[in-house]
């Protein structure tokens, strides 16, 4: 039976295809059933995960510092143990050879079995010890993830839409190398960090839509529409071909934004705006290419640190940076610190407290770490010696740590000089404006800094007291709000005053619609993600600055929610 569901549109985008549900473990994966010919090749790829984690807890083992505490090794020894029991190691490849069903899946099966027996126990001690299975399994599912090999779902028949509970930005960054035509979400808000990667790998996605995951059925026809934010279940052959027609309509249009890749983007009266990228890792650098972003504005370099149990090294990390600051050859790459925390936790960080958004993130974090801190500080610093890196300060609220971090800089910078290791002296610092107390006091961070970005996503997060990842208050995330487009004004007429150039890097900067808005606010600089930039180019060459200023003006002084929607309309006509 057909039925619909409404979500938020979190990438746009039409995809039709049949849903792959994501198993409810932690790791969300896809089941699916296998041809024959695939299950060797399954039953190796499980192997060789299991193998994989086994060599990898064997060197956690080997590595652990003398100072720890004495249950750390018995506890690895444990997992070992497990990983090597009949169970885990023997089961699942039965279940993948008489079910033919994939590895994910086989293991989440047996993983619930197991559960469930240890369940029945009634020692609590002992029922407790199922999380260190469950534990176990994530490890090898985490690895079959990364390593997808040839049963991704094969999508030369039909495309796959990944229909999923919740999916974290670290599941995201897994699923960047796999071919899902679309991702749906029970949870999740538009600018939470899923829904910007989903962005990133420009494939259509809807999130917030509640009870996706179980009213759906696994190889059900699904129509995604990311802009409406719609999801049709089980449609009929006429409104197949609606969406049909609609999907060329959108590949047609996306095919004719490739022509001003090269144009720059000037608008109808003779401004130059600067559109620069986004970008999470170094794998983003092709898309970047493609749409010939000027620059980028906002690397978010926390993504080399998800996924991993341990902390990536200076060298690692200084060959992700050098590696796209050469590839930019000579354009700016604003490197933004380490941004953990909130939605972006890493296995190996502090405890997750109650309220994480509001907690040890971003730069408040690297504070407390002054270790990791500089050992990034140098990482960037060493980079900036190939190409023009520029260094970006997350989450800035108070002046002291401002003061600090520029002394911190200071310092690495001395060290450096001592080790005659090359580096730019005159690397520019930039902080991000995404904490209501630093727009406000905006003239002050612009003395200090050498530019500005404001992070709208958590600006609006921030000021309108909204959890950006939840989709129960999804809809009171306003970036229309005045009190949120009083604050970029002001921010950008601080910036002006203090001659220092003024961004938006948040997802408003990637939506055309709110294009000739931001113009209006007095905006120059905008930065998003790749797959955004032509269509926001377009949009800049189609406006005239004197026609939008007043509008814009209007709107951001607008306290009646009713005109919003017809104000935003009349800046766009
Ligand atoms: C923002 O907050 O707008 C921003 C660009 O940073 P992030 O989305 O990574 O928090
Ligand atoms: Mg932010």
């Amino acid at each position: 039976m057909s039925f619909t569901l409404h979500g938020i549109g979190a990438s746009s985008g039409i995809a039709i295809g049949r849903a792959h549900l994501a198993t409810p473990s932690r790791v969300e994966v896809a089941h699916y059933v296998l041809p024959e010919h695939l299950i060797d090749s399954e039953l190796e790829r499980f192997e060789n995960a299991v193998e994989q984690t086994r060599e990898e807890l064997r060197i956690v083992r080997s590595q652990i510092p003398a100072h720890a505490p004495a249950e750390l090794p018995a506890f690895l020894d444990m997992h070992l143990l497990i990983l090597d029991d009949n169970m885990i190691d023997e089961e699942p490849k039965r279940l993948i050879r008489e079910q033919r069903c994939n590895a994910e899946w086989a293991l989440t099966q047996q993983m619930e079995a197991l559960v469930a027996r240890f369940n029945e126990i009634e020692d609590p001690y002992l029922r407790s010890r199922q999380e260190d299975v469950v534990q176990v399994v994530q490890r090898v599912l985490k690895t079959l993830v990364g390593h997808p090999g040839t049963a991704v779902p094969q999508t030369e028949e039909e495309e796959c839409v990944l229909v999923a509970h919740e999916l974290t930005p670290a599941d995201m960054i897994l699923f960047k190398n796999t071919k899902f035509a679309a991702f749906i979400t029970d949870l999740g808000g538009a600018t939470s960090h899923t829904a910007i990667l989903a962005r990133s790998l420009a494939i259509p996605s809807v999130m917030a839509l509640h009870q996706a995951r179980s009213l759906i059925r696994d190889h059900e026809w699904l129509i995604v529409d990311g802009r409406e934010g719609v999801v049709i279940v089980d449609p009929d052959e006429t409104v197949l071909e609606e969406y049909r027609a609609k999907q060329a309509k959108w590949r047609q249009a996306t095919e004719k934004l490739k022509k001003l890749k090269s144009s720059r983007a000037v608008t109808l009266d003779g401004t130059t705006v600067e559109i620069y990228a986004n970008i999470e890792l170094q794998d983003d650098m092709p898309a970047v290419k493609e749409a010939g972003a000027q620059g980028i504005g906002l690397f978010r370099s926390e993504f080399l640190f998800l996924n991993r149990d341990d902390l990536p090294t200076e060298e690692e990390q200084f060959e992700a940076y050098r590696a796209v600051v050469a590839a930019m050859d000579g354009k700016p790459v604003t490197i933004r610190t380490l941004d953990l925390g909130a939605d972006k936790q890493a296995p190996w960080g502090h405890t997750v407290a109650d309220n994480p958004a509001l907690g040890l993130r971003a730069i408040r974090l690297c504070l407390a770490e002054p270790k990791l801190f500089e050992t990034q500080l140098r990482a960037i610093l060493r980079a900036s010696a190939h190409g023009k890196a520029r260094i970006l300060l997350p989450m800035l609220g108070n002046f002291s740590e401002l003061r600090t971090t520029l002394q911190m800089i200071d310092g690495v910078k001395k060290d450096l000089r001592a080790q005659q290791i090359k580096f730019d002296d005159g690397i520019e610092v930039g902080g991000m404006i995404e904490v209501p107390a630093a727009a406000l006091l905006a003239d002050h961070f612009a003395r200090h800094l050498d530019f500005m970005s404001i992070g709208t996503n958590d600006l609006i997060q921030y000021t309108l007291a909204i959890d950006r990842a939840d989709d129960a208050v999804a809809h009171l995330y306003d970036p229309l709000h005045p009190a949120v487009l009083h604050l970029i004004q002001h921010t950008i007429k601080c910036g002006n005053k203090a001659g220092k150039p003024v961004a938006v890097c948040g997802e408003m900067a990637g939506d055309p619609r709110l294009t000739r808005l931001l113009l209006g606010l007095g905006l120059r600089h905008f930065s998003m993600q790749p797959a955004s930039i032509l269509a926001v180019k377009q949009q800049v060459m189609r406006s005239m600055i004197s026609e939008v200023t007043e509008f814009a003006q209007r709107m951001a002084k607008n306290t009646d929610p009713d005109k919003t929607a017809s104000l935003l309309d009349k800046l766009n006509a």
